[in-house]
């Protein structure tokens, strides 16, 4: 039996019974973990309950339900009191990796049998394959061979160090809950049986908003789903060293089995330490044998099923019908008990964007789900390359709030333009929002690039911590200060941020041009590549005062450089074509030298000039080209120019440093 079926048969919280069982010495993690006679014998002691855990109706309906999750529960558990009671007469397996063959002889069976043993259970494997710890176990249960866990791989505490214990301030939250599994599997189908029969409308007549999450009502507490399409935001949330979810739930459907996004989002939820339940969907198109096949194909991935001794909760359902949603529901609401969720819901919101979109009436607006702190009506904000003012709070009942806390995904109104799915969100002072001009947020090159004072130097600052990312900003400050007095360079930080360097701090840099500078933080390998490919600058530090040498190098190298221009070559027009949406083009014959794309152009009717503008597109036979010679066609775009005319005169010159 496990922790919390003997919690609901006595009525008292799992997180007590494990609180008692670590005193008294036994080893147990979670709710999850499989209660031995002994242990039960002393909870029955300690909690004076016996009586209730024979013959009680609570518990044919646990092992009703358990047989529908696998009709082969009862074996197991069969199997399992008999090694419980040291029936067998081998001696324990120390339970490590091993492969098939040594795993038979452990058991005591020819290699032949073991392999048709897993066969059963939807596993192929020769004789030389490695088989991981937790088909060991399975086997050994199955033949009824004691064993011993080398090492107990404790979930629990992974998860425990999360949930933001140490902070006094920090009360309990909601679990949030991500949906991922293979397209068709069944995401949106349980999404929305759960919204239609689940969520929370507190407000009677309140309309329920799509806003990318919502809060469904269980009889176990409330949880919020995430709905974010394409888990976009999760990679990017991620990309930060921050997770947006507490628990994944595994949609697989049971007639297709796990397929490659189901693959990508195992290896997803492992990447970020999310606990997972698995949703073993369709069971209304398949016959049981099919269920227990699909709990085979996740063995394989390192996901053991429960049921066979693993960790993994297995639920069967069928979202179509709704059947066998309650208990996935009570499941998830089981998992993050056991987590005992917190946040501190005092102090500056912090928090990520989910979705953004533009609403009629209301411009910019942002579904935010807050992760610390409270965002109240009037609050100033940053986001990704946006910011903004509070000024309305709804959440996803329809309800106007005037300040949330954690966990609660609510659309915020106030934006200055729209925010991207993924951005980090943060209530900054009036100080910070004022220097957080949109010049130096993380944004379309264009808008940054702009307003880039004149003879500065672009950088992008990464560090480990708040407190390193301002000292750092100080200290450049400063610098910036003296090498504009001694080398007419200043530093311009376009963007600083925590974290590791990411794909997207190398795509900002990119486009503006600006090198990176990180304190004590590594470069992501998928940005390290991009940058090497792109030509982008990147170099981490250990000491701040070496940053600042390198910074002050860079400043003394980067004198300010004179252009003059350079006549390159001279065209005449032949044509004019005016085209609708583009513009006019001149379509011309260059009579000397050469045009090219890099350089600007002035126009001539005669002895006047009529214009002057950079070239914006240059075509040869209807190609985009970099330059064309003498003696050749071509057709052109000048920056604020249409008003052409046939033998209209073209020079084009281009920039040269001054030696
Ligand atoms: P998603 O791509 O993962 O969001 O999958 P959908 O929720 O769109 O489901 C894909 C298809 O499977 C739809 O035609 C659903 O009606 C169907 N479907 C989903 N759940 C079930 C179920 O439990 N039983 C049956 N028979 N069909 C289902």
């Amino acid at each position: 039996m496990r922790v919390y079926e003997f919690s609901k048969q006595i009525q008292i919280a799992s997180k007590d019974l494990i609180d008692a069982l670590k005193d008294a010495g036994f080893e147990v993690s979670n709710h999850m973990s499989t209660l031995s006679p002994k242990a039960i014998d002393f909870l029955q002691k300690k909690f004076n309950r016996g009586t209730m855990l024979t013959n009680s109706g609570q518990n044919q309906a646990i092992r009703r339900k358990k047989s529908v999750i696998s009709p082969r529960a009862d074996t197991v558990a069969r199997e399992k009191e008999g090694v419980a009671s040291g029936k067998s007469e081998l001696s324990p397996i120390i339970i490590e990796q091993m492969s098939l063959a040594d795993a038979a002889q452990r058991v005591g069976q020819p290699a032949n049998e073991a392999i048709l043993t897993l066969l059963r259970w939807g596993i192929i494997a020769n004789k030389n394959q490695i088989l991981p710890e937790a088909i060991v176990i399975r086997l050994a249960e199955h033949f009824g061979v004691p064993f011993e866990k080398k090492s107990v791989d404790e979930p629990g505490v992974d998860l425990k160090k999360i949930a933001d214990a140490d902070n006094k301030k920090a009360t309990k939250r909601l679990p949030v809950v991500v949906i991922l599994g293979h397209v068709d599997h069944g995401k949106t189908t349980l999404m929305d049986f759960i919204r239609k029969t689940r969520v929370a409308a507190r407000e009677k007549g309140g309309i329920t908003q799509h806003l990318g999450a919502y809060e469904a009502e269980t009889k176990h507490g409330n949880i919020i789903f995430l709905d974010t399409p394409g888990h976009e935001a999760f990679s990017k949330i991620r990309s930060r060293g921050a997770r947006v979810a507490d628990i994944a739930i595994l949609i697989i459907a049971a007639d297709d089995g796990i397929k490659p996004q189901t693959v990508e989002a195992i290896r997803h939820a492992k990447a970020m330490k999310l606990p997972v339940i698995v949703a073993i969907n369709k069971i209304d198109k398949v016959d049981a044998p099919r269920i227990e096949a699909v709990k085979g194909e996740l063995a394989q991935h390192d996901l053991l099923p429960e049921e066979w001794g693993g960790e993994i909760v297995c639920m069967p359902i069928s979202a179509k019908l709704g059947k066998g949603v309650d208990e996935l529901l009570e499941m998830i609401a089981l998992q993050a008990d056991m987590m005992e969720l917190r946040a501190d819901a005092t102090g500056a919101a912090r928090g990520y964007i989910l979705e953004s979109q533009l609403e009629k009436g209301r411009g910019p607006v942002a579904t935010v789900l807050c992760q610390q702190g409270e965002i109240k009506i009037g609050d100033l904000f940053i986001a990704g390359a946006t910011r903004g003012k509070v000024n309305s709070i709804v959440d996803s009942n329809g309800k106007l709030l005037k300040k949330v806390g954690p966990a609660v995904p609510v659309q915020v109104a106030g934006f200055e333009k729209l925010a991207q799915a993924g951005d980090a969100f943060e209530v900054v002072s009036k100080a910070e929002f004022r220097k957080a001009s949109l010049s130096t947020l993380r944004g379309p090159a264009s808008a940054a690039a702009r307003f880039v004072p004149e003879g500065a130097i672009n950088i992008i600052i990464k560090a480990d911590t708040h407190s390193s990312k301002e000292a750092l900003l100080g200290a450049i400050d400063k610098l910036s200060v003296r090498t504009a007095k001694e080398f007419e360079k200043e530093f311009n930080v376009l963007y600083s941020g925590i974290g590791d360097i990411n794909e997207s701090d190398v795509d900002l840099a990119v486009i503006t041009g600006a090198s990176i500078f990180a304190l004590h933080v590594k470069k992501e390998s998928n940005a390290a590549t991009a940058a090497q490919h792109a030509g982008v600058k990147i170099a981490t530090f250990d000491i701040i005062y070496k940053l600042l040498d390198r910074l002050q190098e860079v400043a003394q190298g980067a004198r300010k450089i004179k252009y003059t221009q350079k006549k390159t070559g001279e065209a005449v027009v032949r044509r004019v074509f005016k085209i609708k949406g583009l513009g006019v083009i001149a379509g011309c014959y260059v009579k000397d030298g050469v045009f090219s794309r890099e350089g600007s152009v002035v126009a001539w009717r005669g002895n006047q000039k009529i214009g002057e503008g950079k070239i914006t597109s240059l075509q040869r036979d209807k190609k985009n080209v970099k330059e064309v010679h003498s003696g050749y066609e071509c057709a052109f775009m000048i920056e604020g120019m249409d008003d052409w005319e046939v033998e209209d005169r073209v020079e084009c010159f281009i920039e040269v440093p001054e030696k």
